[in-house]
């Protein structure tokens, strides 16, 4: 698999083509916008880590460049300010995925082996689904069989990385540090607390159960393919 890292800061994009590497990519890393999109165009890569605030073409510029070539590799994009216009902005302009820096890099890990291994699809037009339950990460809005379903901040971040990872087995440490930032307390339960309120909002009114606990291990969202 081959991926290209368009970043301009020396540090992050050494960082991020280093780890890449030992995590088994070949990496190619583009230090401006006009570099990255010549590489990006003439050069067959699976993936695009692509930083926004660039010298020369902003990756804005870069991402609407690639898809007006018909170009239609998974973007990553890397934002320093976790605006919603920002990610709003991203994903019109057909962007699959982004990161808010200061990022973990086994959250870019686990989110760029999603996208490899499930094409585009996915992550549509910014709605992620699951079964008939939908999340909309322009609009932060949740349904489930065409109802509206009102969600609290955490919430909502719990249940976006339910379906990100649909699939896996999260264990509550990994929950405590991607939803609350925090490390786990194994005093707290505060996370299953927060899984039971999703459940009842989520799940519970409908047939369908989609949140499942494994005892001594954690949850995972389950939802045949559609
Ligand atoms: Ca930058």
């Amino acid at each position: 698999m081959k991926i290209l890292i368009i970043e301009d800061e020396a540090k992050t994009g050494d960082y991020l083509r280093q780890g890449l590497s030992e995590a088994g990519f070949v990496t190619d890393l583009a230090r401006n916008g006009g570099d990255g999109l010549h590489l990006a165009l003439t050069t067959d890569y699976d993936l695009l880590v692509l930083d926004v605030m660039l010298p020369g073409l902003t990756g804005w510029q870069v991402l609407e460049a690639l898809r007006a070539a018909g170009k239609d590799i998974p973007v990553i994009f890397l934002t320093a300010r976790d605006e919603v216009e920002d990610r709003v902005h991203g994903l019109e302009l057909g962007a699959d995925d982004y990161l808010v820096k200061p990022f973990a890099f086994s959250e870019l890990l686990a989110r760029l082996r999603t996208l490899l291994r499930r094409g585009r699809a996915q992550v549509d037009n910014g709605v992620l689904r699951a079964a008939d339950l939908e999340l909309d990460l322009l609009r932060r809005r949740v349904q489930r069989a065409g109802r509206r379903i009102d969600l609290t901040a955490k919430e909502f971040a719990l249940l976006e990385l339910f379906m990100r990872r649909r699939g896996e087995v999260l264990p509550r440490s990994l929950i405590a540090s991607q939803v609350w930032d925090m490390n786990f307390d194994s005093d707290t339960n505060v996370i299953e607390v927060a899984v039971r309120r999703l459940r009842a909002k989520v799940d519970e009114p409908f047939e369908v159960r989609l949140i499942r606990t494994i005892r001594g291990m954690g949850y995972v969202l389950e939802a045949p393919e559609a």
